[in-house]
């Protein structure tokens, strides 16, 4: 069982929230003459729901997830930011990450001055995890973990997590930004049993929401708690809770995108690995695909002059040569395809 005492950060352990307007008050009223807003409706004049009550059992619906298992966030980033802000001393603490990843994890760590133990992937972008157990101790207060992981496009093998959730002392996050786009089940199935769990998902990739800035941690209401204490009081503005009602009305349109996504990543893999290709194409679990072109460099600046954007993974770690291509629609997919077969070498 763990201690959320040892893990908080002192200061935040100790502290009293900041309570606002309509935290304080949550009976029926008709005149609101308590948040020093402007009086005239423009449908913008009031503060948002704080606590978003209303998408949160939208969510809690959709993912079979008590309301108090949920914080929304300004996309996942905020969340990221969150667990060093809540758990990591400046100067003191430590966070393992796994080498290559997302890397918001390593800037939210330099940010707040908490030292990062890389852990690298083995050869086939999969985790070892008494690597990381064995890194475990007083000071190191959450792993990151990334599934399916950014860049490399793989999930994590389930075992694995498994004995890390079971074993590791501090908080395991598990980042499920791409897990629509996976064969794997998600983590959320897991959080009645490990009480160290903190799921992250969003809306910015399969649910085509980007731009709304919506993030979700799952975790246990203790851990929910401490973000809550913590966060900015609206952190999710009125027009993003609304636009995120509204996408999720939509989960239809949303399988049917992911269906075609899914039908278009097979496509562009099978073709990437035939003549007059033959890239390595990394297996994926995700909405893009990490592809060994050869010179990434010549490849992404001649891409770049046929006016398509890719990302260049060539300086990250186990990916040099490397490409990550994000499945788009038909014709793009189509359009890149063209577009890599007179690259040159
Ligand atoms: N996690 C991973 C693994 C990501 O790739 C991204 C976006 N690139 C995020 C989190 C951030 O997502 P959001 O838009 O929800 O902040």
């Amino acid at each position: 069982m763990i201690s959320l005492e040892k893990l908080v950060r002192r200061n935040v352990w100790n502290m009293k929230p900041y309570s606002s307007a309509r935290n304080e008050f949550h009976g029926e009223a008709s005149v609101f003459l308590d948040a020093n807003e402007n009086p005239w409706n423009t449908a913008y004049n009031r503060y948002p729901d704080p606590l978003q009550i209303q998408l949160k059992e939208r969510i809690s619906k959709l993912k079979g997830v008590e309301t108090s298992s949920i914080f929304l966030g300004n996309g996942s980033d905020e969340a990221i930011d969150l667990i060093f802000r809540a758990f990591c001393e400046p100067g003191m603490d430590c966070a393992i990450m796994i080498d290559p990843s997302y890397g918001m994890y390593e800037v939210c760590a330099n940010l707040n001055n908490v030292e990062c133990k890389k852990v690298l992937l083995n050869s086939n972008f999969d985790l070892d995890a008494d690597k990381i157990i064995e890194l475990d101790d007083n000071w190191t207060k959450v792993v990151f973990l990334c599934s399916p992981n950014n860049p490399t496009g793989n999930s994590l093998n389930r075992n694995e997590i498994c004995k890390i959730l079971d074993r590791f002392q501090g908080l395991v996050v598990i980042d499920e930004a791409y897990i629509d786009f996976s064969s794997q089940p998600s983590f959320l199935s897991e959080l009645d049993k490990y009480p160290n769990l903190i799921v992250l998902q969003t809306l910015s990739k399969a649910w085509g929401a980007a731009a709304i800035r919506l993030g979700m941690a799952f975790a246990s209401p203790e851990i929910i708690g401490v973000f809550n204490k913590i966060k900015y009081p609206y952190n999710v503005s009125k027009p993003s809770q609304e636009a995120a009602l509204a996408v999720l009305e939509n989960e239809k349109n949303m399988r049917e995108e992911l269906r075609v996504i899914l039908y278009e990543r097979a496509r562009l893999e099978k073709a990437l690995v035939e003549p007059p290709y033959m890239f390595k194409v990394y297996p994926s679990d995700a909405n893009f695909l990490l592809v060994e072109v050869g010179n990434a460099n010549n490849a992404y600046n001649y891409l770049v002059k046929q006016g398509i954007v890719v990302r260049n993974r060539n300086n990250v770690t186990m990916c040099r040569g490397c490409l990550r291509i994000t499945v788009g629609t038909p014709e793009e997919n189509k359009m890149i395809l063209n577009a890599l077969k007179s690259i040159p070498l």
